[in-house]
């Protein structure tokens, strides 16, 4: 181990020297008592209740600098107990030994501290100077912080657990954060734990979740990045998961400082894909590796085995490799869902495809639930039948079980589904998606329609328009193997959006992806996990496009009538059901004889002379008309 000199600093009364004394009886190294270094002035100052000055103060501090350094050169670890009140006192005694000082404030409070300077005796240092250290304190930004109101063993235990490396350190103990952490705690990985600190609101966030879940007791938790970044093995492996954006940028620059040539950052938040590039480039200028992973699964998977999707440079993917796939859920063969992705901000990007489909998904939910609701007029637990019925078919998946839980849910005598606002917030991958859709050239027209659907929410309160309701009678309602087909149908059409939209970005940024073994870490751990997810790792190992799948053609063909009718029949009740409109408009595209795309071309080639392509013309000539 290097050498290290140790300081523990703090007011007059903290337990410097005691505990200083007792840490270095379990190091085995040499005990200093920083006092024993002033000249007989300052003591026979002190001793009349007279405060030092600087000036009094700056020989005593050069003298434990000229020991700390004489023990440091010659290769020995110290401890050191010296008050150490000001910035400036800390520059002078850690002088030409740099980083190799590590500093323990000994922190407590005013009236804990004085009772104690009471009842010691014996010492020169009057308990009325007190209130004079506690004004001239400046709290150190870099260094172990321990609470003296604990007793002397905890405090010993608590120093020597946070001198000792971890193997791996997350930041960001929010809601995702804290269950990652335990995910990882719990597979016996050793870890360090940071949470920003903020006076008043942010406090000891680490330490709080440590004391809070028993699997956490071996992790150590920081609020200062110095002492996180030093207390990991190297190279470093530090996860975050932080609010996305600029709050992201701003820390990646507030830890680096504090690393070296090789370590390694995962960036787990939902990042996009163009800023996760960026740093990527940004970092690998500093010598340092980032990854920017998609993690998939709430709360709830990322305790028990999220779905992970990491991209950038494989060389420090292969680092990280071991931790990732640790705590990644397991798929049915037992293979960890998670899956080096590719180069760059691929692992994002495919996170935030995933997100789309998510949306779609649920919005596609949501369509059936206000059929059976208002068109069939069945009460919630009815709908939480059917959903639960399908659930346990081919239908099976994730989002359907938990709506057919989430239905049954009562409050007081109501249902809680009939107290929630009818008003869906989102936090943007859904709208990244749509745009990457659009860039890209791909329809992903159910993607666009669920976000818009969430959008158009937004504004119902404020744009309400008193128009008629369809008169109910003479309508009749669809089957449930209708609305079922209906509904199946227009999830395949979201899964083939959404991989077509993939493979396009896999073509155009030469990202070489893997679409099967990116169904495969969809099919646990993750919001979109379901039984077609698992048939689609098969399809998608021979087919891109999914829709060229035999089989999957075959259910095309068969469910389209239901889905005509589900809409038809929605349609007249009134009932909003954009995205299984979107599904049966893309087939009535693909499948139909009839589109709408020669009398655009003819429209572009008459006023802008564009051009336009003749059927049957297998040449790919271009023709123009003088209209
Ligand atoms: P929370 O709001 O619960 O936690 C956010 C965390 O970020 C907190 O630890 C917070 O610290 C920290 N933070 C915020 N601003 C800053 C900053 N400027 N500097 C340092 N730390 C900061 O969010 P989640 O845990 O839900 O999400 C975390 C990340 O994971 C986000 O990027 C999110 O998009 C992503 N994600 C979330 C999923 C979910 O289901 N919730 C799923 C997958 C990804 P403090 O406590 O001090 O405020």
């Amino acid at each position: 181990m290097e050498n290290r000199i140790y300081i523990f600093m703090g007011v007059s009364g903290c337990g410097k020297t005691t505990i200083g004394k007792l840490f270095a009886e379990t190091l085995g190294a040499k005990f200093y008592d920083g006092d024993t270094f002033h000249p007989e002035s300052n003591i026979e100052k002190m001793a009349a209740g007279i405060p030092l000055t600087d000036d009094d103060r700056y020989n005593w501090l050069v003298d434990i600098n000229k020991q700390a350094r004489e023990l440091f050169s010659s290769g020995q670890s110290a401890v050191f107990a010296c008050s150490a009140l000001k910035e400036a006192y800390r520059v002078l005694v850690a002088q030409q030994i740099g980083d190799a000082v590590v500093w323990i404030y000994l922190k407590g409070d005013v009236d804990t501290i004085h009772l104690r300077l009471k009842n010691r005796k014996g010492h020169f240092m009057s308990p009325e100077l007190l209130q004079s250290q506690f004004d001239i304190l400046e709290e150190p930004d870099s260094a172990i912080y321990i609470d003296t109101a604990l007793d002397t063993n905890t405090i010993i235990q608590t120093i020597v657990k946070k001198l000792t490396k971890s193997e791996f350190g997350l930041v960001g103990l929010g809601v995702m954060g804290k269950s990652l952490a335990r995910n990882f705690a719990g597979k016996g990985i050793s870890l360090s734990l940071y949470n920003r600190f903020i006076k008043g609101s942010e406090e000891q966030i680490a330490e709080k979740s440590i004391s809070e879940y028993p699997e956490l007791h071996s992790a150590v938790g920081f609020e200062d990045l110095k002492s996180f970044a030093e207390s990991l093995e190297r190279p470093r492996k530090i996860f975050l998961m932080i609010k996305a954006g600029e709050e992201t940028d701003t820390f990646i620059d507030e830890l680096v400082p504090y690393l070296n040539n090789g370590d390694v950052i995962i960036d787990g938040g939902n990042s996009y894909y163009g800023d996760t590039q960026r740093r990527i480039l940004f970092l690998k200028l500093k010598g340092i590796h980032f990854i920017g992973t998609g993690v998939s699964g709430g709360e709830q998977g990322a305790l028990t085995g999220p779905s992970i999707m990491p991209s950038g440079p494989a060389e420090a993917y292969k680092l990280v490799e071991r931790y990732l796939t640790l705590i990644a859920a397991k798929d049915k063969s037992g293979d960890p869902c998670c899956t080096y992705i590719g180069i760059d901000g691929s692992g994002h990007f495919v996170k935030m495809i995933h997100n789309g489909i998510e949306y779609a998904e649920m919005q596609l939910i949501a369509e059936v639930y206000v059929y059976l609701r208002y068109a069939v007029k069945m009460q919630p637990p009815q709908i939480a039948a059917v959903f639960t019925e399908w659930d346990k078919s081919e239908l099976n998946s994730y989002l359907l079980g938990i709506t057919a839980a989430l239905l049954v849910k009562k409050e007081g005598d109501a249902w809680l589904i009939d107290l929630i606002l009818d008003k869906a917030g989102n936090k943007g991958t859904g709208n990244w998606a749509t745009i990457a859709a659009s860039e890209l050239g791909q329809p992903a027209t159910l993607i666009t329609s669920a976000l818009l659907a969430r959008y158009v929410s937004t504004i119902k309160e404020n744009i309400r328009v008193n128009g008629e309701q369809a008169t109910e009678h003479n309508l009749e309602t669809i089957s449930l193997p209708e609305i079922r087909d209906a509904y199946r149908l227009a999830r395949i059409v979201n899964h083939q959006q959404g991989f077509m939209l993939i493979d396009e970005a896999s073509k155009k940024y030469s990202w070489d992806l893997n679409l099967a073994e990116i169904a495969r870490i969809w099919t646990n751990g993750c919001i979109i996990r379901s039984a077609f997810m698992e048939e689609l790792v098969l399809v998608l190992k021979k087919d891109s496009n999914i829709f060229e799948n035999a089989t999957v053609l075959k259910q095309l063909k068969i469910a389209k009538s239901g889905l005509k009718m589900f809409a038809v029949s929605a349609l007249q009740y009134d009932l909003s059901i954009p995205s299984h409109l979107a599904a049966l408009d893309y087939l009535n595209v693909l499948m139909g004889n009839y589109a709408t795309a020669n009398i655009i071309q003819a429209q572009r080639d008459y006023f802008g002379a564009h051009t336009y392509q003749k059927i049957g013309d297998s040449t790919g000539k271009y023709y123009h008309t003088e209209w």
